[in-house]
């Protein structure tokens, strides 16, 4: 995008934002790149390459893991049970200052690095879960990231110190079903938005890209920030590519 196209758009964007007496966002692996985490399907996703033979989309179903969990754990160490080395980045804090000035209602986050909520974002929806909470997978005990992230940082399958069950994240794994109170969460905030942002998302898990898509059939104005193109580009308001730029310029209006 050309810098007076840039200008142009983010003008509006601004306008948008300003009248907005709703607005919601939406993000996925693409607004923590900047941080360092490496996303699924963006240039350097991680679904780019198998990993040792494998498909990621395979290592994280549910199916996979009840079979395999030293594999789950053996792939996920490095970064899922590393995430203190990373630190929110502009999109982050950006997000949070909306938050705080009571522009930005509600934030739905696909991502798993609870950078959101340690930029101070408070009314965080973890549409697929998030490492902090753990349990057992039979006995259903309770663990904590803490407990957890050396056993995993360790090279061992972390298991309930009850019953010797392999312990499983909170993450929603392909083959298990989204939290039914996000899911009805979400259909209210998307319905009664006036301004969506989608940001850094393929928009190609569902049901969660679908709550776009909810907002735009409700009226609201949709912004799509994101570097490849999504099939639901054709009924954005704006279009940007770059989170980076975009948010550092509106951390500049808003910071
Ligand atoms: P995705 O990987 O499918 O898509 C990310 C998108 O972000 C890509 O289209 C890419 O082009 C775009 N992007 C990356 N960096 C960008 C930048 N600097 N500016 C603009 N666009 C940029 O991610 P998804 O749609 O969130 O789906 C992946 C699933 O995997 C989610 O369910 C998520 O939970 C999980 N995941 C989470 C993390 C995390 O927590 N950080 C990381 C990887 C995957």
């Amino acid at each position: 995008m050309d810098d007076i196209r840039f200008r142009e758009d983010f003008k509006h964007l601004v306008d948008l934002i300003d009248s907005s007496r709703a607005m919601t966002a939406f993000t996925g692996a693409g607004v923590s790149t900047l941080s360092g985490i490496p996303d699924f399907r963006g240039s350097h996703g991680v679904y780019t390459d198998p990993w040792n033979g494998m498909d990621v989309e395979e290592i994280i179903s549910l199916d996979f893991f009840s079979k395999h969990p030293e594999v789950f754990y053996a792939w996920a160490k490095d970064v899922w049970y590393h995430l203190e080395d990373y630190e929110p980045n502009v999109v982050h804090r950006t997000l949070a200052v909306l938050e705080k000035k009571g522009i930005l209602k509600a934030l739905y986050t696909q991502n798993i690095d609870m950078l959101h909520q340690r930029a101070g974002s408070k009314n965080v929806y973890e549409v697929h879960g998030g490492p902090e909470h753990h349990h057992c997978t039979k006995c259903l005990a309770e663990y904590g990231y803490d407990y957890v992230a050396p056993i995993v940082r360790a090279g061992e399958v972390p298991r309930c110190t009850k019953c010797g069950g392999v312990i499983k994240p909170d993450i929603v794994f392909y083959g298990e079903n989204l939290d039914e109170n996000v899911l009805q969460s979400a259909w209210r905030d998307f319905s009664n938005t006036d301004l969506c942002l989608v940001l850094g998302s393929s928009l190609v898990v569902q049901p969660a890209a679908s709550f776009p898509m909810i907002a735009f059939r409700s009226g609201a104005k949709v912004v799509i920030v994101n570097a490849q193109p999504t099939s639901q580009d054709y009924y954005a308001t704006l279009r940007f590519d770059d989170l980076g730029q975009t948010f550092e310029a509106l951390s500049k209006v808003y910071g």
